[in-house]
């Protein structure tokens, strides 16, 4: 067992810390308060080859792992964009770069991995009104027609519309069967925008550095090549989407709600109320502080061996990423929502960005999975319970 960073870890934690500090806290209120891509914050990251960090080398990327992403992933967060690179990190490498490099075919990946190293956004359609927790429910249709399908549904809260790419659907090739209720999912890669594509964006509390869309699909044509993977066969090559999704969220929620705690000791230390003693010197506000410190610590950890074992190819990579999910977002949302405490009145204010940082974590009790669902596939498939539901 190894826990140090190798130099090439090293390198790329420090060369995000270096982009992030480039972006201040006033370019991210400026962001939230647009509710716009940080496009900035996805060229520098292309240019400095981070975006394209985990993509193959044949198709110009760097050869990385998962876990040198996740590296990344949580400085860029500590260092001071938060959960705002998340839309661009997961729209790019995970929903795109994932997908393909694991599932797609030679020519899918001479097709469209060259563009995730530049920066191209993908949106990923799995959730739907009534397939949200349930993605098994997944109603969208697409028919087969010659060489082509036409697909027909409606998803819901899909990142990344607005400037993506690509869409990655996923959609029923055959109706549901009760009996086998995974099978019949196929994943079809359309390209946006597109005229039988409408999305309609919802305003929302945080993460609002990317879209979040009902997206009505109507009559939309993919040819027949662009599945990925087998035709009414793709759980795994979901979970080989979604498991580092949960992952990168999960790191960058570690490194957010580093920044929270940074950003509240650094008030605490300045702020006097009863003469001269700074507020950090109180034992009320140190201890939350420390104890979201050990929270976060311990979820890195999880964070960091989940990432390993999905470079393994470990089927244990599945609980140790629910666990490390888990365990990031409630540490980080802890560590955020302590932060606001720790500064009072200021803490609520807009200006210091720490309420942001809350607003923008709390998603991740939701999403990418809900911490409920988290608890049941725990309590399933790692204590050996009942299922509930
Ligand atoms: C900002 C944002 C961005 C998103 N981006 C994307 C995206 O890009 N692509 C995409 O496909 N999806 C996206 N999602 C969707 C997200 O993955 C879902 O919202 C999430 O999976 C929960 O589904 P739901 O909202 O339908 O909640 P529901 O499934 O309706 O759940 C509602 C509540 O019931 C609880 N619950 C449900 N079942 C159980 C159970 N068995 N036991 C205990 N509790 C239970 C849940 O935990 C939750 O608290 C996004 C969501 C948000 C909010």
């Amino acid at each position: 067992m190894e826990f140090g960073y190798t130099e090439e870890q090293k390198m790329m934690r420090d060369l995000a810390a270096k982009i992030a500090q480039d972006f201040s806290d006033e370019y991210w209120q400026q962001i939230d308060e647009e509710h716009r891509h940080p496009q900035e914050l996805c060229d520098a990251l292309v240019a400095q080859g981070v975006l394209g960090m985990a993509i193959p080398e044949e198709y110009g990327g760097g050869g990385t792992g998962l876990l040198d992403l996740a590296i990344a992933s949580e400085s860029l967060a500590k260092h001071g964009v938060g959960m705002g690179g998340i839309g661009i990190l997961v729209g790019g490498p995970v929903f795109g770069g994932y997908l393909i490099s694991r599932h797609g075919n030679k020519e899918q990946k001479e097709k469209y991995l060259p563009g995730l190293v530049n920066g191209d956004m993908w949106a990923g359609a799995f959730t739907e009104p009534d397939a949200g927790s349930n993605v098994t429910n997944i109603s969208t249709r697409a028919e087969l027609n010659g060489d082509h399908y036409v697909v027909n549904g409606q998803k819901m809260f899909i990142s990344h519309m607005e400037g993506a790419k690509h869409i990655a659907i996923y959609a029923r090739t055959s109706p549901l069967d009760p009996a086998h209720k995974t099978r019949g999912l196929s994943i079809l890669v359309g390209d946006l925008p597109d005229a039988h594509v409408e999305a309609r964006p919802f305003k929302k509390l945080g993460a609002r550095f990317v879209d979040t869309c009902a997206v009505f699909i109507d009559g939309m044509t993919i040819p027949r090549q662009n599945i990925v993977g087998e035709e009414g066969g793709v759980l795994k090559a979901m979970f080989d989407v979604l498991n580092p999704e949960r992952i990168i969220v999960a790191a960058s929620a570690v490194g957010t709600g580093l920044l929270a705690i940074r950003k509240a000791v650094e008030f605490a230390n300045e702020r006097a109320v009863w003469g001269e003693r700074p507020i950090s010197s109180y034992q009320g506000l140190q201890f939350p502080l420390a104890e979201a410190k050990v929270m976060l610590e311990v979820a890195r950890l999880k964070v960091y061996e989940a990432a390993w074992l999905y470079d393994k190819g470990s089927p244990k990579c599945a609980m140790a990423t629910t666990i490390a999910k888990y365990a990031a977002s409630h540490g980080s949302i802890f560590a955020a929502d302590r932060a606001i405490q720790t500064m009072g009145g200021s803490g609520y204010m807009c200006e210091y960005g720490v309420e942001r940082l809350w607003r923008d974590l709390r998603l991740n009790a939701i999403a990418p999975v809900t911490n409920e669902m988290a608890l049941n596939t725990i309590a399933q498939y790692d204590l050996g319970m009942p299922r509930s539901y």
